[in-house]
């Protein structure tokens, strides 16, 4: 389980996150929506010791990122930015980040099948398509099987077969039991994706619940979402 409390961090005169607090549970997956600038990649870097939090804690089965003794084992992540050195080929890389954090290599082969990438294991990872490498980056995530996973933005510059095949990815680790925590700054393409939703606005969470929570009385979760940023009203 993911647990946000009280979370803020300031840069200078801006409030990246303020206060914000939220919970993201086994077998769900978790919506972190918001428009850009939100304080939805901030609040990810912090859960994942990328920074250190101004105040408040973000914990990963009650423990921070760099208590975690297992860290890969224990949470999987998608990053923007985060990327293989793009003269390797996928499969060396991957192979890498194993040896790395001490996961079995055949471990690999089950994560390149995983993602459908058996085919271009050999490919340097710079002749890579945006999807493809979106795809690598998930079976980095995968590679320690961990019972969480957090992708920011996952399905940014994919087209729809993409963002179809990370909705079917998500919805299987959820009922695999996991804990799913997934950003996106498009709210059409979560509708069909999240049970939960957090939205974040100018770094404060103004709306938490189940999606039925959240869309009730509204047409769509679009529309919700609107709303909620234009009352910026907490439920
Ligand atoms: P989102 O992921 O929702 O698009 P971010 O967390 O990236 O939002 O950014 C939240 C706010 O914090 C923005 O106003 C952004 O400009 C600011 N910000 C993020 N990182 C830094 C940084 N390293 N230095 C200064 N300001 C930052």
């Amino acid at each position: 389980m993911i647990e946000i409390s009280h979370l803020s961090k300031r840069y200078h005169a801006t409030a990246a996150v303020d206060d914000a607090t939220f919970t993201a549970r086994p077998g769900r997956v978790t919506g972190f929506l918001g428009p850009n600038g939100a304080g939805k990649s901030t609040t990810l870097r912090i859960l994942l010791g990328l920074s250190a939090a101004t105040s408040g804690t973000a914990t990963i089965d009650g423990r921070r990122y760099r208590d975690l003794e297992h860290p890969l084992r224990t949470v999987g992540a998608l990053l923007d930015g985060a990327g293989a050195v793009p003269e390797r080929r996928a499969v060396d890389h991957l192979r890498w980040v194993a040896q790395s954090n001490r996961i079995p290599r055949a471990r690999v082969d089950e994560v390149l099948e995983l993602v459908d990438l058996t085919g271009a294991r050999r490919q340097r990872v710079r002749t890579f398509s945006l999807g493809m490498t979106q795809r690598l980056g998930i079976a980095t995530a995968l590679l320690g099987d961990p019972q969480v996973v957090v992708l920011d933005e996952p399905t940014n510059g994919l087209d729809p077969a993409g963002i179809r095949w990370i909705r079917t990815l998500l919805r299987d680790f959820a009922a695999q039991g996991r804990t799913v925590l997934v950003s996106s700054h498009q709210m059409a393409e979560m509708s069909d994706t999240v049970d939960d939703l957090v939205i974040i606005d100018r770094g404060r969470v103004v709306v938490r619940g189940t999606l039925d929570e959240v869309v009730a009385g509204h047409l769509s979760l679009e529309e919700a979402f609107f709303a909620a940023l234009a009352t910026g009203a907490a439920r």
